[in-house]
């Protein structure tokens, strides 16, 4: 990784973390072109040569998502698989059909060539909630499971914070095919409206097949691909939202928490997953109500 795409990687990353805090900012289009070019241009132009490929596991590394930190990680008792049914559910049955069309889709060529695979979802078919992310990455891309990396790791943790396990809940995305980036360039971007737009309807689909009774959005693209809706998230958290009838929680994408590691930022987080289990009627303990609240 050259220290220019790095920098533009960071560019980026940063104006999106401005952006979920209401924060207006862009960077001058000169110096995001220059420095795009310098990237074009090759590690060899500057700094001397460096191995050309480099595997999407590193890239993913190199965005910043350096460490998975240990913040969700006090433990909660997991609780008891509810609801799982046979495989032979009818919501099971209705999603492995929709399961096959969105595999095979091929709405937007160019994220057909790029792509590994469609990222359909995973979980449980009759969860009571269910988690609504962006996009795959590249992690996502080759293992053709939503959150499984970095910021998946979060996730995880996350859930099981608030006594769930990973399989008990569904987790899904915006976008089932990973956004395409420019030849050579690290990172993730946004899905663009159109993308969006076209691939909506399949989370619609498993929305409408699921129907949990509470639904979380994680971070401002999963807001506007729900509600279109395209304010910050530090406008839009800590309340409820409604969803064709079903309560909707909007709180930061985990890799935005990755990247701002402060315990403010986490509470937050966990506020919004409190009420959460709060309008579940899930139990919760003591040491759950004051994670990440300064001691003394
Ligand atoms: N970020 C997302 O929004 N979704 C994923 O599946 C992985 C990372």
């Amino acid at each position: 990784m050259t220290p220019f795409r790095h920098a533009l990687d960071l560019v980026y990353s940063t104006l999106r973390d401005f952006h979920e805090q209401g924060v207006e900012a862009q960077a001058a289009s000169e110096a995001l072109s220059r420095l795009a070019a310098a990237v074009k241009a090759g590690p060899e132009r500057a700094f001397g040569p460096e191995p050309a490929v480099v595997s999407s596991s590193e890239s993913r590394v190199s965005e910043g998502e350096a460490e998975a930190p240990e913040i969700m990680a006090i433990p909660a008792t997991p609780s008891p698989v509810s609801g799982l049914r046979s495989p032979l559910s009818e919501k099971a049955e209705r999603l492995s059909e929709l399961r096959g069309p969105v595999l095979a889709c091929v709405k937007c060529p160019h994220l057909v060539k790029s792509r590994t695979q469609v990222v359909f979802g995973v979980g449980n078919p009759e969860a009571e909630l269910m988690f609504v992310g962006e996009a795959p990455g590249a992690d996502e891309d080759k293992q053709g499971e939503p959150f499984v990396g970095l910021a998946g790791q979060l996730l995880t943790k996350i859930i099981e914070t608030m006594g769930y396990a990973r399989s008990e809940v569904y987790i899904g995305n915006v976008l089932k095919c990973r956004p395409d980036m420019p030849p050579g360039a690290s990172g993730n971007r946004k899905p663009k409206p159109d993308e969006m737009q076209t691939c909506l309807p399949y989370l619609r689909q498993q929305i409408d097949i699921i129907q949990p009774r509470a639904l979380v959005a994680l971070g401002a693209t999963a807001m506007e691909g729900l509600l279109g809706v395209t304010d910050p998230m530090a406008r839009l958290r800590g309340r409820w939202h409604d969803f064709q009838g079903i309560p909707l929680m909007a709180t930061y994408h985990p890799a935005y928490l990755l990247r701002n590691q402060s315990l403010g930022e986490k509470r937050k987080v966990w506020e919004d997953m409190l009420l959460v289990l709060e309008r579940l009627g899930r139990p919760i303990s003591e040491k759950q109500r004051n994670f990440f609240l300064p001691k003394g």
